[in-house]
């Protein structure tokens, strides 16, 4: 728990649970101290939200996702007696109307840079408090350590010390006051499809994902009983949503939590190599990628990568590459490459890309553009443009490890230098390869660039 601004609270109006990164009625650490604050100072509550149209590269695809969350969660609130108040607008703009007539504000701890600094600009203009509390990880970033961390290996003993202590299920708390809900103005938050054309928006009813705690939790129970007992298995089959958890997306708009999913996996009937190979993504590779937004200011620069990696790229900068594509043709995916076609496409057509697909597309961008430079900016650009989990902690430090961080250095290649390569046949040896192909195409109904036809 922060205090963004330590002031008293004020006599008059409600407390203020302005959600943004925490899009969820259970295990939401930030809703349930607001209700405490509530409780406490015998207020209402009131939760509200700033849907922004023209948020940085937001999609209408990613825009239906969020709706379809706030519908759940406006759902699920109003069963504890709770209103979800959702206006159009800038979300600091809306957190600023709404916390005017508070007696003090509570939000969730962020971690990349814009939503932080809102946060930070909204505490100094109010003068009652404001606090964030911490929710989207299961160790609080500054519990687990102090500095950016190196890689997996040097925050793996610190989270594993912590993770007992820190997996405590957090009791919900019913709110007391009974004086019946502050009237305020919200876009309507019964349906998806009619909070989308209020703001000028349409309802796709074939979007290949569907957002909300609901959704998130069905999708947590399916993985849970089907297919964690695979997961460390590393089959060839290993390149559908349907080998892993597919739940990064809700993880990222905040429709589940960690914590949530850290429980569920851990009391399921599974064996230990899946369990424990999951909560090493889940929790720390995922928590790194937190340590590495919060401690690097520039986490999304080419120059926040290790100096190692930077410098074996720069001796390396002016080597012959074979093919060099612009960012039109990777988008399109018309390369020679039929299986990176493929991950383009579905990529771009799901939204979604299995983990090890997502390794060798990033690889290959560093192959074929100009400069390192040039092709980190195109890896984050693409990968925030079409996946539903872009802009995430994870989408920095993923697209940095294509670059070396948080990895070590290797034997030295053309291009890549001591950067870790990723061949086409390293990808042969890992999955099918063909099935691959065959299933994107199938999947998406679309034409690969360079599959062979029969
Ligand atoms: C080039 C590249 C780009 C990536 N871009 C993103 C991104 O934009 N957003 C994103 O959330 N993840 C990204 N990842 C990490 C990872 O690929 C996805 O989180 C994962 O594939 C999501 O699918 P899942 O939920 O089915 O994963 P599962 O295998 O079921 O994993 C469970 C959860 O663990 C976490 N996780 C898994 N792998 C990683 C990892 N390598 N690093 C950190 N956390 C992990 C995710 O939260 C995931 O939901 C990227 C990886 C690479 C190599």
């Amino acid at each position: 728990m922060g205090m963004l601004a330590d002031r008293p609270m004020g006599d008059e109006g409600y407390i203020f649970y302005w959600m943004q990164a925490a899009v969820r009625s259970a295990q939401n650490h930030a809703l349930e101290f607001a209700v405490k604050q509530a409780n406490e100072a015998g207020k209402p509550l009131v939760v509200g939200f700033g849907l922004d149209l023209d948020y940085p590269e937001a999609t209408p695809r990613t825009m239906q996702f969020l709706v379809e969350g706030l519908v759940d969660v406006a759902g699920r609130l109003l069963q504890r007696n709770l209103e979800l108040v959702v206006r159009e607008g800038h979300p600091r703009e809306v957190a600023h109307e709404l916390a005017s007539d508070a007696a003090a504000v509570v939000t969730e701890r962020a971690y990349l840079r814009e939503p932080r600094a809102w946060r930070n600009q909204l505490a100094k203009h109010l003068d009652v408090p404001m606090w964030e509390i911490e929710t989207n990880v299961v160790v609080p970033v500054e519990v687990a350590s102090d500095k950016r961390e190196y890689a997996a290996r040097t925050i793996r003993p610190k989270i594993h010390e912590l993770l007992d202590e820190f997996s405590e299920k957090l009791v919900t708390t019913s709110l007391d006051w009974g004086g019946g809900a502050p009237q305020l103005d919200s876009l309507p938050v019964t349906a998806a499809a009619e909070l989308l054309e209020s703001v000028g928006l349409t309802h796709d009813t074939d979007a290949p994902i569907a957002g909300g705690e609901s959704a998130a939790r069905a999708t947590l129970q399916a993985f849970v009983a089907d297919r964690l007992d695979r997961y460390a298995d590393g089959s060839s089959t290993d390149f559908t949503a349907g080998s892993s958890s597919q739940l990064s997306m809700y993880l990222h708009y905040g429709h589940i939590s960690a914590l949530e999913i850290l429980r569920k996996v851990r009391a399921a009937d599974a064996p230990d190599a899946a369990v424990d190979d999951f909560v090493e993504e889940l929790v720390v590779r995922r928590e790194l990628a937190h340590n590495y937004v919060w401690f690097e200011p520039d986490y999304d620069k080419f120059s926040s990568l290790p100096d190692w990696a930077r410098e074996t790229l720069r001796e390396h900068r002016d080597d012959e590459r074979d093919e060099v594509y612009t960012i039109t043709e990777l988008a399109e995916g018309k390369t020679s490459d039929p299986y990176w076609n493929a991950a383009m496409v579905e990529m771009r057509e799901t939204g979604y890309l299995h983990n090890r697909m997502r390794m060798y597309w990033g690889k290959r961008i560093l192959h074929w553009t100009n400069t390192p430079e040039y092709a980190y900016r195109v890896a984050l650009e693409l990968n925030n443009r079409y996946l539903y989990d872009g802009r995430d902690p994870n989408s920095y430090a993923n697209i940095g490890w294509i670059f070396g961080l948080h990895d070590q250095a290797f034997g030295e290649n053309p291009v890549f230098g001591k950067v870790r390569p990723m061949t086409t046949a390293g990808l042969e040896r890992k999955i099918d390869t063909d099935a691959y192909l065959a299933w994107v195409a199938d999947r998406t109904g679309k034409e690969i660039h360079g599959a062979p036809t029969d």
